[in-house]
């Protein structure tokens, strides 16, 4: 897996975009200084911006925001990492489970069908 990335390294354009970090909004900063003092986001290690490989869709658990949805939200979004955009690696369909939201009605957390992605494989049963 790691030789094919290494090999693909010139095309990685095709297959990655660069995108404004949904956590610091790009600041490269953490935006609530929890995890260190000097609070460089840890996301993308203070570049604001992060790499996602494609294809790929906003996280709906956090709606893009890298931010976990919760009344104390100050941590990152444990299903996109932070980032904002998760990566589907085939054809999905919406998950049966939340409906596409992501998150489990009950206690919120990500949703255990899908991860908090909102969406299965298409060939997934149920
Ligand atoms: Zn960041
Ligand atoms: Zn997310
Ligand atoms: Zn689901």
């Amino acid at each position: 897996m790691y030789k094919r990335i290494e090999k693909r390294n010139r095309s990685k354009a095709e297959n990655n975009t660069e995108r404004i970090c949904a956590f610091c909004k790009g600041t490269g900063t953490d935006q609530f200084a929890l995890l260190s003092s000097i609070s460089i986001c840890q996301v993308c290690a203070g570049k604001g911006k992060v790499e996602i490989e494609e294809p790929s869709i906003i996280c709906v658990f956090c709606k893009g925001s890298g931010i976990y949805p919760s009344s104390n939200s100050r941590i990152t979004c444990t299903v996109c990492r932070g980032k904002g955009s998760v990566t589907v690696y085939e054809k999905t369909k919406e998950c049966p489970k939340c409906k596409g939201k992501g998150s489990a009605t009950e206690s919120g957390l990500p949703c255990t069908k899908c991860g908090g992605k909102g969406v299965v494989p298409f060939n997934a049963t149920h």
